[in-house]
């Protein structure tokens, strides 16, 4: 058994969906697991806004608009009357379903509940596709054994039992389709694994059924070396480890939802990362080996914000830290880069919610420091300190950038600095020409 998910723009136009029916037909026993259509959870998200403002009328506009996209989407996707009619039954349903908010009461429970509406219609319309198609498959509701636990972790016990248990009836070596992103949490309501949780359903269930191999299908061909979007002839790694991924994740969010890679790390399963719009690319292999040493991938990330805190007692001082710490864990802030000297501690957050009662909290007992817009450039790879030259490298390249931290040594796998964000373009660049030219 494979698993193979494809995201929003995979799934986007009547075109792709053809496409993709077209890369699932290699007659291997596969979970296709799907995304919304691209922009609808988008879409959903702003009714839901509209609905906690009791706008119904904005709320009910969105929803014809729905409901109108989703119609044309039909049109072109199915050649026959009857299935036509069929698709629009369901969506028709659906929408039903969503209207009945603007009449009723709108709570967060309700609110999750909506958002899970777009992988429902995806998949249906998808299923419905393929059966239009001749092609033998079934339809497998999520709701039925994807789960969260009380600390909104997956419960991977549940989630391996219940799938078991959905798969039974069937035929081993067919197509299944079911959807990404949607789950029951621990009270049975219906909730979510966050926005871009998709690609965590396909680890999760490629890892429930020991599956031979997870595919991720965007709309790139794997993970580049370097940011695209900055930096000209970037190329795509044919293979990289779970730590080097994992480094990269929390940059390159768009690439892979950043939780996405433990379930299939955990179960020693390879994810291959897929481009729906070239399917001949190779693309990106993420499994357990790290193959030459070396610097493989660069990334940025924005909206760092820098806290600086300062005591003359932190000299000699035990349990400074600590104290420190402690501030931000309780106000659930995660830190990411950090450096010490002897009298001050520098640390990075990207979540800046409760920034002031945190500086309010620190202001106690040290000087406090806070500067935003800055910029963590994160370079990846595989870099054993017995060897020499990683640092020097990084430097070098660095020389016209004024950098502001600089971790390095807590993992082979990852130096990184924290820039002015004015500077990242050029930091990009001058990394890559300087690294991956020589
Ligand atoms: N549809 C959800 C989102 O847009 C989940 C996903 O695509 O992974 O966030
Ligand atoms: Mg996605």
């Amino acid at each position: 058994m494979i698993v193979r998910k494809f995201g929003g723009t995979s799934v986007g136009s009547p075109q792709q969906m053809k496409v993709v029916s077209e890369i699932i037909a290699d007659s291997q026993p596969q979970i296709v697991v799907l995304s919304a259509i691209s922009g609808i959870t988008n879409q959903l998200e702003r009714i839901a806004q509209f609905l906690h403002r009791r706008d119904e009328i904005q709320a009910g506009k969105e929803l014809d608009q729905m409901q109108e996209r989703y119609f044309q989407f039909i049109d072109e996707l199915f050649v026959t009357e009857t299935f036509r009619l069929q698709a629009k039954t369901v969506v028709i349903a659906r929408l039903e379903y969503l209207r009945d908010f603007l009449r009723k009461m709108f709570n967060v429970l309700q609110e999750k509940a909506l958002m899970a509406d777009g992988e429902l219609v995806s998949t249906h319309l998808f299923y419905l596709f393929l059966l239009e198609k001749g092609q033998k498959a079934e339809l497998l509701q999520a709701l039925n054994f994807m789960r969260i636990d009380k600390d909104l972790e997956p419960d991977e016990f549940y989630i391996s039992e219940n799938l078991k248990r959905e798969l039974q009836p069937f035929a081993e070596n067919q197509i299944f389709v079911t959807q990404g992103y949607i789950c029951r949490n621990a009270y049975g309501e219906i909730d979510n694994l966050k926005r871009g949780g998709s690609d965590y359903s396909a680890t999760l269930i490629g890892a429930a059924l020991g599956a031979e191999r997870i595919e991720i299908w965007t709309d790139i061909s794997g993970v580049h070396n370097n940011d695209p979007r900055f930096v000209a002839n970037t190329s795509s790694l044919p293979q990289m480890s779970f730590d080097e991924a994992a480094e990269l994740a929390y940059f390159g969010a768009k690439i892979l939802h950043p939780s996405s890679l433990l379930p299939a790390r955990k179960a020693d399963i390879a994810v291959w990362l897929k481009n729906t719009m070239k399917p001949e690319d190779e693309g990106t292999c993420i499994d357990t080996y790290y193959g030459k040493d070396g610097i493989k991938a660069i990334a940025a990330k924005d909206l760092i914000t820098v806290v600086r805190v300062k005591s003359g007692r932190m000299l000699n001082a035990y349990g400074f830290l600590r104290k420190v710490f402690e501030i931000f864990e309780v106000y659930k802030t995660s830190i990411d880069m950090i450096t010490t000297s002897e009298v001050a501690v520098a640390v990075t957050i990207d979540d800046t919610r409760y920034l002031d009662a945190i500086v309010d909290d620190l202001s106690r007992f040290a000087l406090v420091e806070v500067e935003k817009d800055q910029c963590i450039i994160a370079i990846v790879g595989n870099m054993t300190t017995q060897h020499k030259g990683y640092a020097a490298q990084v430097f070098n390249a660095l020389q016209e950038v004024p950098i502001k931290m600089i971790s390095y040594g807590a993992s082979n796998h990852n130096v990184s600095v924290l820039i002015d964000a004015q500077y990242k373009s050029t930091a990009l660049n001058q990394l890559h020409n300087q690294i991956f030219k020589s």
